[in-house]
This record gives structure tokens, C-alpha cells and sequence, in this order.
């Protein structure tokens, strides 16, 4: 794995796909990669031809969202075949090897393996790629942003005033190599008590939103805690496939047609 160390380095860009959007988040635990799966699937109800590829190496979590956990590809010709995920095309780190086992590896070596997932893998003709990128404002993440050619970035934050600090690092890496950021999701931004339908501002609701105003970017929508949303993710079917008609999987459909 080489890196260019000055200057523009080289662009690698999957042959056949159009445009790639990046979903990305400050830090951990926000739901980045929630927001990625249900996104994903809010673009093939879209009728788009859809990739997602999984480029957060240390905490890969593609294979569960879509149902694939320990399932391996195949390669043919020297080329790596994607997953076909539910209406979707999936690659992941998580695809080589135990879900148990950590990655163990240093930057260079995770920039190579993101390399060699982008060249190495046959996509095919796709209308949209929607990579999951890793969390916070690192090395990875800035070369993978500087590198691949990104149509634009959707960025998730829960409400919280320190996942937002995180969020606003995360929106000035974008600007700072020229990436267009679409605009800010707040996930886990309020509660609805399933049996008495009263609302709780969980972590003071609202904030993504003043933040997105302030710093000149869309606010792309909110995305409430709710346990539907995270059983659906673990069970390997987006809530935009398991439950189309619901308040959830329109506020994804939203996010979808704000990037499209
Ligand atoms: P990240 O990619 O930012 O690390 P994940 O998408 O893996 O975060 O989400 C972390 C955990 O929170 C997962 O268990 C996921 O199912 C859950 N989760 C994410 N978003 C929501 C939500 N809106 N409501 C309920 N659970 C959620």
C-alpha cells in the first residue's frame, strides 16, 4: 500500500459507478452505519442501482445490517464478486474474516485494503455507491475523502453538544478537501413512548439542526431513538425494507432524495 505524500494523490474510482455518496459521522455510536443501511435501501426503493461498500475496516457492521454475517465472496477471474444484499450490491472488510477477530492494522495497511476493496471488486454498472466511511476525522478517513472521487457527504450526529463538536470537525474535513456535504442527519434525536405516545427530548433534541443553520449546511432531517429502527438493523433487514409505509423509512426516503 502506497499513499501519495504531496499533492493531489491519485483518484481510484470504481469503473461503472456514478456517483458516490460517503455517510459519516464525528465518532462511534452516533448511527452512522444505521443511517447508511437505511439510506442504501431508501435508494433502491428509488429504483437506483445500488453498492454499498463498507469502509469502516475496524468496526465493519455491512454484513449484519444486510443479513449477510459470515458469508464470504467470491472471486472469478481474479475480481471479487460483491454480496447481493436485499435489492443491493454489498462489500465489506467484515466478508474476510470473524466477526470476532479485531483488525489489528496500522493506517497504511487499512488505506491498502480500502484500495484494494475499490479496484478489485466488481461492481458492475451502479447509479449510486454508498460508502460507509469510518468514524471521526483520521488519516483513513481523510485519504479516503481526498481520493475517492465523492459526489458529496451525508453526516450523522446525535444531538448531543459533544457529538456535535465531533460532527463540526467531521463537516470541516469535507470543505476542507473540496467535498460537498448534503447536509446533517440527527439520529436518536427524540422518544416516543410506545404507550402513552409522550415525547421525550432524550439528549435535548434540536441540536444538529442549529448546528446545520449555523454553519451553512441542509439539515437533511431527524431520526428518532426507537427500538424498531435498531431490532430491524439487527436482524439484517433496514427499516426502509422490513417497513416501507412507516414514519421512519419516509424520513430515509427524504434523506434519499435530498443526495439524489
Ligand atoms: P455507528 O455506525 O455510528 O457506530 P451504528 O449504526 O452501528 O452506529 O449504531 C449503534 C447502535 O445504535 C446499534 O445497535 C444500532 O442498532 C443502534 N441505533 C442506531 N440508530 C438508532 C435509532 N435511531 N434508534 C434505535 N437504535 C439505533
Amino acid at each position: 500500500p502506497r499513499q501519495g505524500t504531496a499533492g493531489r494523490a491519485q483518484s481510484i474510482a470504481p469503473p461503472g459507478v456514478r456517483h458516490i455518496i460517503a455517510v459519516a459521522s464525528g465518532k462511534g455510536g452516533v448511527g452512522k452505519s444505521t443511517t447508511a443501511a437505511n439510506l442504501a435501501m431508501a435508494l433502491v426503493a428509488r429504483g437506483k442501482r445500488v453498492g454499498v461498500f463498507d469502509a469502516d475496516i475496524y468496526g465493519p457492521s455491512m454484513p449484519r445490517m444486510f443479513g449477510l454475517a459470515g458469508q464470504r465472496p467470491m472471486v472469478a477471474d481474479d475480481r471479487i464478486l460483491p454480496l447481493d444484499g436485499p435489492g443491493l450490491k454489498v462489500m465489506s472488510i467484515g466478508f474476510m474474516m470473524n466477526e470476532e477477530d479485531p483488525v489489528v492494522w496500522r493506517g497504511p495497511m487499512v488505506m491498502g485494503a480500502l484500495e484494494q476493496m475499490l479496484r478489485d471488486v466488481e461492481w458492475g454498472e451502479l447509479d449510486v455507491m454508498v460508502v460507509d466511511m469510518p468514524p471521526g476525522t483520521g488519516d483513513t478517513q481523510l485519504t479516503m475523502s481526498q481520493r475517492v472521487p465523492l459526489a458529496g457527504a451525508v453526516i450523522v450526529s446525535t444531538p448531543q453538544d459533544i457529538a456535535l463538536l465531533d460532527a463540526r470537525k467531521g463537516l470541516n474535513m469535507f470543505r476542507r478537501v473540496d467535498v460537498p456535504v448534503f447536509g446533517i442527519v440527527e439520529n436518536m434525536s427524540y422518544y416516543v413512548c410506545p404507550n402513552c405516545g409522550h415525547r421525550e427530548e432524550v439528549f435535548a433534541h434540536g441540536g444538529a439542526e442549529a448546528a446545520a443553520s449555523e454553519m451553512g449546511c441542509p439539515f437533511l432531517g431527524a431520526i428518532p431513538l426507537d427500538i424498531a429502527i435498531r431490532r430491524n438493523a439487527d436482524e439484517g433487514t433496514p427499516i426502509v425494507a422490513a417497513e416501507p409505509d412507516s414514519a421512519h423509512a419516509q424520513a430515509y426516503l427524504a434523506i434519499a432524495d435530498a443526495v439524489l
